[in-house]
Formats: C-alpha cells, structure tokens, sequence
C-alpha cells in the first residue's frame, strides 16, 4: 500500500526512525565483519545487503539471501518493463530501502499503527520535484512476503517515478499494484468487490474517480476490489502503454478529459460499459437488500 496518502504523517514518522534504524545498523556492520566465518553460536543482528537499486536490511544470523535480493530486482525489472516502459532504465538514487522487521512490533513502530494487519507497506518522499527517498517495511513475521506482498508495494514505488509530482490518482495507483500481486490477494479483492455489488455498496465510478484519498477502512476492500478491476479493464482495451497515457493526461487533466481523449468515453459511459461486462452475472443476482445498508465488508484489511 502506498500509503501516499500517509506520506506527510509517515514521513515524519520514518524521518525520524530511519536515523535511528541506520544507527542500529551500523554496528552489527561492524560487528558481522569482526566476528570469525563460523555462524554457529552467532546472535542475531542487524544486517544489510545491496543491490544495484535496493539496500536490503534484515534481523537475524545472517544477511537476506543473494537469491532473494536478485528477486527484488527482477521484480523491480518486470515493473519497469510494464509500466515505464519509455522510462530511463538508470539505477535508482537514492536506492530503495528495504526493512524486513523481525517483529511485528518493530513493523508497527516504524510504519505507525494504521496498517495493522498489512504485511508491508511503501514510502515515498519528494522534495524539490525529486524523489528523496524509496522505501519498503516488511512483515518477517509472514514468511511469504516476497511472493504475497513485496510486489504491490515496489508498484507504488517504481509509478512513484513517473509521477514525481505525486499526482497519481489514488485508484489508479492502488488499482495498479494489486496487479502486481499474487492470484490468490487478487481474487480477494475481486470477492470483496463482488460482495459490494451484490449489497449495492460499491463506488459510483464518479464518486471512486474523484478521491483524494483512501475511503473509510469500511470501504477498503471494495476500494481496492473496485480499483483493481477498473485498471484491469481499461488495460484490456487497449493495453498498457495507452492506459498510462491515460494516467498520465488524467493527472494533469482530470479523468474525464483523460476519458475521452484516449479512450472515446465519459465518466457514465464507462461505468455502464465496465458494469456490463465485469459484473454482470453479480448485479443480476443482486438482491432487494437497501443500496446504503452499512460497510460493503471487512474482507480486505489492507491500509496502503
Ligand atoms: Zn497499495
């Protein structure tokens, strides 16, 4: 979860701890270059791995794997590949940091205690039209996060490179990186959404096109359902490269303009096209319950 809409509190927050964290860092450095090869009996600290883009810092007998930090770059690669494609392939600078937090305790410190039940969360901070900082926060606590989690949140990040400015509408960007994660979250969301149909508590694309920032956490997970399927059909028409001229016109234009400009088509025109063919088989079965009878679900949990 990109928690852009986060930043200004978080940034505050994680300003404030990456000091302290690189601090905590730097002496088991010291300590993990000073100690004999043998790792038997070696306690558990911090350490740091790096890659061409990432800077890897995990708790523990020894550093992140070198497999495991080839496959945060890979997937940094599969990102870039899909949605910047025209975007200079350069290394980042700064590198994105990665901290994979031994517990969920020291997760929940550094990321605040909004997202209590994520598994990772991501940072960006700008100044002076410049991205100053790129970082994820790991669960450990879940073993899966590299396949389960990992991937949503480097999408926040590598979009955060073509939007500087920080101007990605929030359904697009969360729409986006639940493309990125795996069949099993996806189909969650796309049950949450389901749901929300079947109760007649999903967005009005009116309504979900002009958030500033995330809805509710009772809406959380048709927000995320409902995003998630819009960005995979307005993908479908015409592939990806003209949906990220659409998103690129609609951040500087608005949605509507951006619409029709790219795709021939309003805001109401798509809702009813997008309803027809996604959803019909949900919205038939609808039943007689009120459209406002109270939160769509608690399915998805996610804050970011
Ligand atoms: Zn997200």
């Amino acid at each position: 979860m990109s928690r852009f809409s986060a930043l200004v509190r978080l940034s505050l927050v994680l300003a404030l701890a990456i000091p302290n964290a690189l601090a905590v860092l730097a002496p088991s450095r010291i300590y993990a270059a000073a100690i004999p090869h043998s790792t038997r009996c070696r306690p558990p600290s911090w350490h740091v791995i790096e890659t061409a883009n990432f800077r890897i810092h995990s708790y523990g007998t020894a550093p992140v794997s070198r497999q495991t930090a080839a496959a945060c770059e890979r997937q940094r690669d599969q990102l870039r590949r899909r949605w910047l494609a025209d975007a200079d392939p350069g290394a980042w600078s700064p590198k994105c940091q990665v901290v994979i937090h031994p517990t969920d305790d020291s997760y929940l410190r550094e990321t605040g205690h909004g997202p209590r039940t994520t598994v990772a969360s991501s940072l960006v901070d700008r100044k002076d039209g410049q991205i100053s900082l790129r970082r994820i926060d790991v669960r450990a606590t879940n073993s899966n996060w590299l396949p389960t989690a990992f991937a949503h949140e480097l999408a926040h990040v590598v979009l955060a490179e073509r939007f500087v400015e920080g101007a990605l509408p929030r359904w697009i960007d969360e729409g986006i990186a639940i493309l990125a994660d795996s069949p099993q979250r996806r189909e969650g969301h796309e049950r949450a959404l389901k749901q929300a149909v079947r109760r007649g508590t999903q967005f009005r694309l009116v309504e979900l096109l002009a958030l500033a920032d995330y809805p509710p956490p009772d809406r959380w997970g048709t927000f995320y359902g409902q995003s998630a399927s819009l960005v995979e059909y307005l993908v479908a028409q015409q592939g990806q490269q003209r949906f990220v001229e659409f998103v690129e016109l609609a951040a500087a234009q608005g949605c509507e303009d951006a619409l029709r400009h790219v795709y021939g088509v309003g805001i109401t025109g798509l809702e009813q096209s997008w309803r027809r063919q996604v959803f019909a088989t949900s919205i038939s079965t609808a039943t007689a319950q009120s459209p406002n009878r109270g939160p769509a679900s608690a399915v998805s949990t996610r804050a970011g």
